[in-house]
């Protein structure tokens, strides 16, 4: 009350306060930004004294500092980063950013029952903070996990400046076949209790639901194309393939069985997410459709996690072991075969927020080179993401993302997990280097 008759006694003083929250932080109009070596991920090569001459949010020329400089406006603001490597903004292709759950069984029922779609909203907001500040300036948010359209609210948000965040493409709810999604396990007599997909069956709910969540504003669609066992049908799939591609969105599948993987490909989706028992069957029509493989390696990442691998017990450490050994002849096929990879933490509980870069040191575990896994989390991400003409290299006319990091990543790729400058759309969001 108080603050209304203000704000009524004080027009004047009034519009500042409406506006200024809307206001992104403005980059300044010319910055030049200097390392010892930037990474060209397209060319695989290091630029040594390398510029990149920033425009707004958008890169204007990169190269030798010797060349680039002369060509920017003298009053342009200068950051010289120092003896570091500047590399394009990460992207994760496989994120839950709205989730942050406990771990063990009965997390997935909790959140749904104690949180509040408010109180979700305001966990995304979080994870996107700590994530943007891991380097990750794009992901590809593939399901809100029961928080409902929150991912639309926050990528809206993040997009307005009244949060701190990385470019969104938000699958909303997801589309999953009914009862073979979280929850499972309550009691059918909760008949509303909420869910953590949209649940489907027939081919007439499969469109509706992919209408529906176009309409509320999904910018890819997700699907669960098997969960134990193959699931939706491909014709369900077919459907919402159909109605997504009709409005230019891309389908990301979940899909770890042989024969789910075969029926989503059937189905026209555009990546295929985990991939676990992918068949040379199914890699070969992958190959053949341009269907991207999102492998999610975050299980493989803990063997190489000192403290969670003491915490594993011989017969954990023995499966993981063997997953880890199965993913490498996975990833063997496909790069012989020549299909693309993007990389996806798949975080979603509380402690692997902000631990994306765990994604490119696991792939590293399987046999990808580091160059591999670098361009998996920019280059090739934004080519699954069909923004490969805004995001995933330092080039003309992109925007300017770019962190930095200490040493060298193709030599060490676990330099790129602690990132020490983060820049977005030509303004720094962190800097841990100028002293
Ligand atoms: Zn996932």
């Amino acid at each position: 009350m108080k603050i209304r008759a203000f704000i009524l006694a004080s027009p004047i003083a009034f519009f500042p306060l409406l506006a200024s929250p809307q206001q992104p932080v403005e980059p300044p109009p010319s910055t030049v930004v200097k390392a010892a070596r930037l990474l060209d991920v397209i060319k695989g090569t290091y630029i040594e004294n390398a510029a990149v001459w920033i425009e707004g949010e958008r890169v204007k020329e990169v190269g030798r500092a010797a060349e680039v400089e002369p060509h920017a406006p003298k009053n342009a603001k200068r950051i010289d980063l120092g003896r570091v490597t500047v590399l394009p903004g990460l992207i994760d292709c496989h994120t839950h950013i709205m989730a942050r759950m406990e771990s063990g069984d009965e997390a997935y029922v909790l959140d749904l029952a104690t949180k509040s779609q408010a109180f979700r909203a305001l966990e995304g907001a979080f994870n996107a903070r700590i994530t943007l500040n891991a380097g990750f300036t794009t992901i590809r948010d593939v399901e809100s996990e029961g928080a409902g359209y929150a991912d639309v609210a926050l990528r809206d948000a993040i997009q307005q400046g009244l949060a701190e965040g990385p470019r969104m493409q938000v699958a909303t709810r997801a589309i999953a076949a009914v009862g073979q999604y979280e929850p499972f396990g309550i009691s059918p007599d909760l008949v509303n209790f909420p869910t953590g997909a949209q649940m489907i069956s027939g081919v007439e709910d499969a469109r509706r639901a992919v209408r529906e969540q176009i309409g509320h504003g999904a910018d890819l669609i997700k699907v669960y194309a098997d969960w134990r066992n193959p699931t939706l049908t491909v014709e369900e799939m077919h459907v919402i393939v159909e109605e997504a591609h009709k409005q230019k969105l891309k389908v990301a599948a979940h899909a770890n069985t042989a024969e789910g993987i075969k029926n989503a490909i059937a189905a026209g989706v555009d990546s295929i997410e985990h991939g676990s028992y992918a068949s040379p069957e199914d890699l070969k029509m992958m190959k053949a459709n341009g269907t991207f493989l999102v492998p999610t390696l975050g299980v493989v990442y803990a063997l190489h996690d000192a403290k969670k691998y003491e915490a594993m017990n011989p017969e954990q450490r023995n499966r993981r072991e063997t997953f880890r050994q199965n993913m490498q002849q996975i990833l063997q096929l496909a790069g012989s075969l020549g299909v693309k990879i993007a990389s996806g933490f798949d975080a979603g509980t509380a402690d692997g927020q902000g631990k994306n870069a765990n994604e490119l040191v696991a792939l590293t575990l399987v046999g990808t080179t580091p160059l591999q896994a670098i361009r998996a989390a920019t280059a090739d991400a934004s080519e699954l993401m069909g923004w490969q003409d805004r995001v995933g290299a330092i080039e003309t006319g992109k925007y300017a993302d770019l962190i930095a990091v200490e040493g060298d990543p193709l030599a060490d790729i676990t330099a790129i997990q602690k990132v020490k400058f983060v820049m977005k759309g030509g303004a720094v969001v962190k800097d841990d280097l100028s002293r």
